[in-house]
């Protein structure tokens, strides 16, 4: 029985799709993409907003990710379809760990490579910098493989579904790590707007959790071994004694293990453990990176209009990402500092509250997160690379099969086609 993806994850979004495929090989995806006016690959369908919707979709389910430890050791091919939970699995039996990861580890790699998906940490990349090898079927229904250092491949990274339906990631890995981390509860606003980069600067990878409230809220810091010991304070906030989840007052059983014991990289990096769903699924996420050197100032302009948008949110997070050289990055060339929004699910009341939040940040060349809600439109001709970008596109996809209407209006600007 053929099974059509209708919503996202979060059922905040309806997709249009009348029909999905699952090739079992990638000589049928390809046969598929000759077939194929039009075609649209859906990883684990985290993504808030239209950008994997189409009307025919394809999935990768049934091709095998068949895991490869390449370079010895410095290397690891597998099927783009894989999540990071279950590479993390995979990892574990060679004790090897890839840099960092985002805040829940049922992801598909595919998926978050595309929208440049990221943790936190001051000097950690989003996930899409530890790419180094990509194959993916053009509109030609051919497989290109590319390698970093091959020209245009920078540029086809965080490909946003663009340019063709990738089979297989190859990513840099690294040996094993152990990391601990504690949280901080009672965090004042003065103190974060006066301490920001130190703050941000506390572990291997940072976060606050903020409801925008009265004090600015709780501090995750995620230590490794080479760091030092977590103090019992840092600037008046204080260190708690049993788990925390990420929103104050939920039950911490599906938050990852705290209180400063270490563990597996892949046990303490995501918020959220493997072994289960990290909410009821009830909400819709935003989120913006600005240049760290905005953090306080950005911070201090939300402070002033958190009337706006405080009464929707489920929680907030103030994470940092460190700069790259992908094209379509939000972090292209720059250190970001991300604020990100866990809304209540009520889609038209979150927009408009985002539209005072992107009001607000725009002093601050501020970019929203490609898999998240966010009202600009022609959000592309803020990158300096979209003219390099669009060419990459005319010689991957001349005939427009990976297209869709979000991508012509949020990327390209182009106001043809209807329903973003
Ligand atoms: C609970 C939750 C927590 C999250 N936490 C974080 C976080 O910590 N950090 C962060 O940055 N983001 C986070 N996100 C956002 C999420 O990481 C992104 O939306 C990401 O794109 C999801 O990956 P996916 O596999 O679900 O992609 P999908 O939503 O399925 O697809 C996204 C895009 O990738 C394309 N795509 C997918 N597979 C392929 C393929 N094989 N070939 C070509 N194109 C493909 C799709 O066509 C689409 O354009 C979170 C989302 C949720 C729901």
């Amino acid at each position: 029985m053929t099974r059509i993806p209708t919503t996202n994850w979060a059922a905040s979004f309806h997709y249009g799709f009348q029909d999905c495929l699952y090739p079992s090989s990638v000589d049928a995806v390809c046969d598929i993409v000759v077939r194929s006016a039009k075609i649209k690959a859906v990883g684990s369908g985290h993504s808030f907003n239209a950008i994997a919707d189409g009307d025919v979709a394809l999935s990768l389910a049934e091709l095998p990710i068949n895991p490869v430890i390449e370079g010895d050791g410095t290397r690891v091919s597998v099927g783009a379809h894989c999540t990071y939970g279950e590479l993390a699995l995979f990892l574990h039996r060679h004790h090897l760990a890839v840099h960092n990861l985002a805040s829940l580890p049922h992801i598909s790699i595919a998926g978050a490579i595309a929208t440049a998906t990221h943790g936190s940490g001051n000097r950690n990349g989003n996930l899409a910098t530890a790419v180094c090898g990509l194959e993916i079927v053009s509109g030609d229904g051919r497989l290109v493989k590319v390698t970093r250092g091959d020209a245009d491949f920078a540029g086809m990274v965080v490909h946003l579904g663009a340019l063709g339906i990738v089979t297989r990631v190859t990513l840099d890995v690294q040996p094993e790590f152990q990391v601990a981390q504690s949280v901080y509860d009672g965090l004042a606003w003065d103190k974060l707007l006066t301490n920001l980069d130190d703050v941000m600067a506390l572990g291997y990878s940072v976060s606050v959790f903020t409801k925008w409230g009265q004090e600015a809220g709780s501090v995750w810091v995620k230590r490794t071994a080479s760091n030092d010991d977590f103090p019992a304070a840092i600037h008046g906030a204080t260190r708690a004694t049993e788990n925390r989840h990420p929103i104050s007052g939920l039950d911490a059983q599906n938050a990852t293990q705290q209180l400063g014991q270490y563990g597996r990289w892949s046990d303490r990096l995501p918020h959220f453990k493997m072994g289960f769903t990290p909410s009821n699924g009830e909400e819709i996420q935003s989120e913006f990176h600005l240049p760290r050197k905005h953090g306080a100032a950005a911070i201090e302009a939300l402070l002033s209009i958190r009337d706006k948008f405080a009464h929707l949110l489920q929680v907030g997070e103030l994470r940092t990402v460190a700069a790259d050289d992908l094209w379509l990055s939000p972090q292209y060339r720059r250190d970001t500092l991300s604020i990100h929004f866990t809304w209540v699910r009520d889609q038209e009341a979150v927009n408009a509250a985002v539209e005072h939040i992107e009001q607000a940040l725009s002093p601050f060349s501020a970019l929203p997160h490609w898999g998240k809600v966010f009202t600009g439109r022609h959000i592309g001709a803020k990158y300096e690379k979209l003219a390099e970008f669009a060419r990459l596109r005319d010689r991957m996809d001349p005939d427009r099969a990976f297209s869709n209407a979000w991508l012509e209006e949020a990327i390209f600007g182009s106001s043809e086609t209807q329903g973003f």
